[in-house]
């Protein structure tokens, strides 16, 4: 085995040098993958766990510079589910086998903070075997306490890059990173499951910067991490910039699963967008859950982030079993579980 993979497989750490030489370096590749896959074969099998999103919201009064949904976009077509809506989504997840759903929006104050506890409220009472995970954004700590007290149990909050200079070249002016973390941190002060991320390839992305979001993970220690490349949106600030690199981001999933072992890494859409065999990859390099689309088909391409997001067509069931299929042919199997983290 190279000695740096060995090193980074018993340590779960490496210096900067080194993390630097195997994100970049695509020989150590095909090793890398191979040993985060035993990694994660010791920790949870070939057990995949599937994750309902519904995206029930696309207004944002945020205005990321690489977003589809940003605010100052005026091409997007806005639409929210209400209760009800959101509520068939969970039951025909459930049918289907979820046993987690992934409320995700923009920030979107027309949903209040009673709003939101109440569709958690019941979403509970009617699933009481199912994890509720938000990803609404930057709250305040008091919000997120009144929510999970309603039964939410996970939060998703990317930190999208640790370093300060570069956060503020891809964020407006009124979006801190130290605000991003200190919410990171209230989330996980309260109980929350707690996820983060970052893009890989943004713009002014450099390697340091990616150096600077492995030491920010090793210090939340999240439970989840969501990493994708940097995708173009033709309607955004961004939208010359080129994509982030496919092989760096595969890598870094890799690595990601060797620093942490435990944690739930998705093989997010993303990855599929960019290369058609890109969540099988994802997988294969130590990723260890999906997560299909439960939002209604009419207002998918109307949630698009960035530009080509696949998966915007197919009903629910459809987008389910296909994955299953994908997930198969990668050498794993999608399970009915509520998939908690296994520390
Ligand atoms: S990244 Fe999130 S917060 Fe930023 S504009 Fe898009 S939906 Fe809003």
């Amino acid at each position: 085995m190279n000695h740096l993979l060995e090193i980074l497989r018993n340590n779960r750490d490496l210096p900067d040098d080194d993390f630097k030489i195997i994100i970049e370096e695509e020989q150590y590749e095909e090793e890398l993958f191979s040993i985060a896959d035993s990694v994660r074969r010791q920790h949870y099998g070939v057990d995949v766990y599937i994750r309902g999103l519904i995206e029930f919201t696309n207004y944002c009064k945020n205005n990321c510079l690489y977003c589809g949904i940003r605010r100052d976009n005026q091409h997007v077509k806005r639409y929210r589910l209400d209760k009800n809506e959101i509520l068939a989504c969970c039951k025909q997840g459930y049918e289907l086998g979820f046993r987690t759903f992934v409320l995700q929006g923009g920030e979107d104050n027309y949903f209040t903070d009673e709003m939101i506890s109440e569709i958690i409220t019941e979403i509970k009472s009617l699933y009481s075997d199912c994890a509720v995970t938000l990803s609404i954004g930057e709250r305040t700590k008091e919000t997120y306490k009144a929510w999970f007290d309603a039964g939410a149990d996970r939060y998703l909050l990317r930190h999208e890059t640790a370093n300060e200079e570069h956060y503020k070249k891809i964020h407006p002016e009124c979006l801190r990173l130290k605000n991003r973390k200190k919410c990171l941190w209230d989330l996980k002060e309260i109980g929350y499951q707690v996820g983060s991320g970052f893009m890989v390839g943004s713009p002014f992305q450099t390697i340091d910067c990616l150096i600077e979001d492995i030491r920010f993970l090793q210090e939340l220690q999240p439970d989840m991490i969501g990493i994708g490349p940097f995708l173009s949106h033709k309607q955004t600030p961004f939208h010359s910039f080129p994509n982030g690199d496919f092989h760096k981001c595969l890598r870094l999933i890799a690595i990601l699963r060797l620093i942490f072992p435990y944690s739930l890494i998705p093989a997010t859409t993303a990855l599929g967008t960019i290369n058609t065999q890109g969540r099988e990859m994802g997988l294969k390099a130590g990723a260890n859950i999906v997560m299909p689309n439960l939002s209604p088909v009419k207002f998918r391409k109307q949630y698009e982030l960035y530009d080509n997001k696949i998966c915007t067509n197919e009903e629910a069931a459809e987008c389910k079993s296909c994955l299953e299929k994908r997930v198969q042919s990668a050498g794993y199997r999608i399970v009915t579980d509520v998939g908690h983290v296994r520390r």
